[in-house]
């Protein structure tokens, strides 16, 4: 990464956190009008509507309920009430879609016990079909993310935890879940970290990408019972990986690619032509700031579709 594209980074994942801004950005227009380029609209019929779309490609989705680190318990309970509305509503239009938790919205930062008794709600309401996944959030929470996974996932079989490539220990927390059967969703990494704990260069992170979905993908993983979901956008690594497993003989159904709504869809309806299973995540709620900022730090050229819109 070039030097001017590094500081750009290190701004918006920096504004991510700043309270005054998450306050003030989301009531420009300019910004509600940016951020429907990764979202369909901030109700939960904006995402269902979304979702049925899909259909027609035979694509699935995930939805999340942005919002983060919240502060009160009766928030945590509100947003676990509503991912169970939203699987009532998943259920009542037979959608193919799951759900995509982030725990520290569920009240990890109050009590561990109370996050944990909310994520139980909404894997026994999702029922044992239908996955609900744990998002990843920045590394100071892996451990206790995992230990609550771990929790679920002996108990219940319909749970997914999401793993970064940029985190030097991946490789070792895969090779801690693999006797419970997980299922799990490697991704890059979207937040700020120190190169103590995470891969500072883009091509480490993609090399460490590819060598974990071997792993993910090889032979002793699949009879573990390990379910895969490849979340990525970038179409060089697709590639290698698709061409790994056709050499290794893994069928093109027994994983599947994830990527967000608004990005690189034609190559996610490429893929799913192809034979592949396919999912977007479908985010909505008005607490998009910080993930807002996440997504602009990804490509920092989105920046200027933010400033087309403010002109
Ligand atoms: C389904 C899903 C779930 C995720 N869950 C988590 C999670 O729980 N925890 C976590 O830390 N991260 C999560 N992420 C985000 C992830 O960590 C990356 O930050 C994000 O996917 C960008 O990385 P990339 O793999 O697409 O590769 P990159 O190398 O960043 O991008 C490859 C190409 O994709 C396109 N692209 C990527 N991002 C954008 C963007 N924002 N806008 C426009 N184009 C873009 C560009 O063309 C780019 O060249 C998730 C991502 C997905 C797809």
């Amino acid at each position: 990464m070039d030097r001017s594209m590094f500081v750009m980074r290190t701004v918006l994942l920096a504004a991510s956190q700043n309270r005054w801004l998450r306050d003030r950005v989301p009531r420009y227009r300019f910004a509600r009008r940016t951020v429907r380029r990764f979202m369909p609209g901030e109700r939960s019929e904006d995402a269902l509507g979304a979702a049925q779309a899909l259909r027609a490609h035979g694509i699935g989705a995930v939805f999340t309920h942005l919002g983060e680190n919240i502060s009160e318990a009766p928030e945590a309970v509100r947003a676990t009430d509503g991912y169970i509305a939203l699987l009532d509503q998943i259920q009542r239009r037979g959608l193919d879609s799951e759900v995509s938790v982030k725990l520290t919205q569920l009240g990890l930062d109050l009590s561990s016990a109370q996050c944990y008794a909310n994520l139980k709600r909404i894997i026994q309401h999702a029922g044992p079909k239908s996955t609900v996944w744990i998002d990843m959030e920045a590394s100071p929470y892996v451990d206790i993310t995992l230990e609550l996974y771990r929790r679920a996932r002996t108990v219940f079989p319909n749970v997914g935890v999401c793993l970064q490539a940029y985190l030097y220990r991946t490789a070792h927390d895969i090779a801690a879940l693999m006797p419970l059967g997980p299922a799990i969703r490697l991704v890059k990494g979207a937040y700020q970290e120190s190169p103590d704990v995470a891969y500072p260069e883009k091509k480490d992170v993609d090399a460490h990408f590819f060598a974990l979905t071997c792993r993910l993908l090889g032979e002793p993983a699949r009879r573990a019972g390990v379910r895969t979901a490849i979340a990525t956008h970038d179409r060089e690594l697709i590639r290698r990986i698709t061409e790994f497993t056709a050499s290794a003989g893994v069928a093109k159904d027994e994983y599947e690619f994830q990527m967000l709504y608004g990005i690189q869809r034609p190559e996610l309806v490429r893929l799913k032509r192809d034979g592949y299973r396919a999912r977007i995540l479908i985010a909505y709620g008005a607490y998009w700031f910080p993930w807002f900022m996440r997504r602009l730090a990804e490509r920092p050229a989105n920046v200027w579709l933010a400033v087309r819109n403010l002109i």
